[in-house]
């Protein structure tokens, strides 16, 4: 039960300036869940409950900008639903929305909390893997790539599958490249992969990324299964 005093305490705590039965404490606790609300409106994307491309845009640049201050490495992957217009074509533009929804969920589920999945536009996402080497992030893209492939996409007279085309590459200090040289770098990396047969994840050598990015032993065991 909520005695009087519990909610002066509440009110105390919600109120800016502390004032104890403040009236605009309701009013105020009102307006802040709808800025919540709103905030939540214009970094989403409606279809897939992803971040949208102007979420994306702002939280690269602050990525970029704590590995610049000595951070860690901030590595990009794009991905390209495979031949999607087919899908479009042969289902509908209706089958192609759920084959978007289940790709997103795919990703949420393969990805850790601090990852930042976005839909970049149209068939296309973009995941920003904070303080994340090359190797790490190729392996991650890798394990999405395996598990989208697997998944059924659940339409109301059929069970589907899809593809995706994957590009990686990793920003860290010491790069002198603006964020859209490098998101243009990962695009190009998205282009191979489609041009070498589609459903692969290109990326650039692993020996011509200095420093952090390079690879150790460990990453090394981790992708190959060996050190
Ligand atoms: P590729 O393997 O080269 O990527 O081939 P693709 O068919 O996936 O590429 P293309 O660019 O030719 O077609 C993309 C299609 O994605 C066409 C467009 O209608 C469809 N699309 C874009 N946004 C949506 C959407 O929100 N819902 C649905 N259902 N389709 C979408
Ligand atoms: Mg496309
Ligand atoms: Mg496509």
């Amino acid at each position: 039960m909520v005695t009087k005093k519990d909610k002066q305490l509440t009110q105390q705590e919600v109120c800016p300036i502390g004032i104890v039965d403040c009236e605009w404490v309701e009013k105020i606790s009102q307006l802040q869940q709808e800025n919540e609300h709103l905030n939540t409106l214009v970094s989403t994307d409606p279809l897939t409950g992803l971040f949208n491309f102007r979420y994306f845009q702002k939280i690269l640049d602050a990525e970029f900008q704590r590995t610049i201050r000595g951070g860690r490495p901030t590595s990009l992957i794009m991905i390209d639903i495979d031949f999607f217009k087919a899908v479009n074509d042969k289902w509908g533009h209706e089958a192609g929305n759920v084959a978007l929804k289940t790709a997103a969920q795919v990703f949420q589920r393969e990805l850790r909390q601090f990852d930042v999945i976005c839909r970049y536009g149209g068939e296309e996402f973009v995941i920003i893997l904070p303080q994340t080497p090359l190797p790490m992030a190729v392996k991650t893209a890798e394990r999405i790539r395996v598990s989208l492939q697997h998944q059924q996409v659940k339409l109301d007279n059929a069970s589907i599958h899809i593809t995706a085309s994957f590009g990686v590459n990793v920003f860290q200090s010491g790069h002198e490249m603006s964020h859209e040289a490098f998101v243009e770098s990962v695009d190009q990396y998205l282009y191979q992969a489609k041009e070498q047969g589609r459903n692969r994840v290109c990326y650039p050598d692993f020996a011509s990324i200095k420093s952090e990015a390079s690879v150790s032993a460990d990453e090394k065991a981790a992708l190959f299964g060996k050190s």
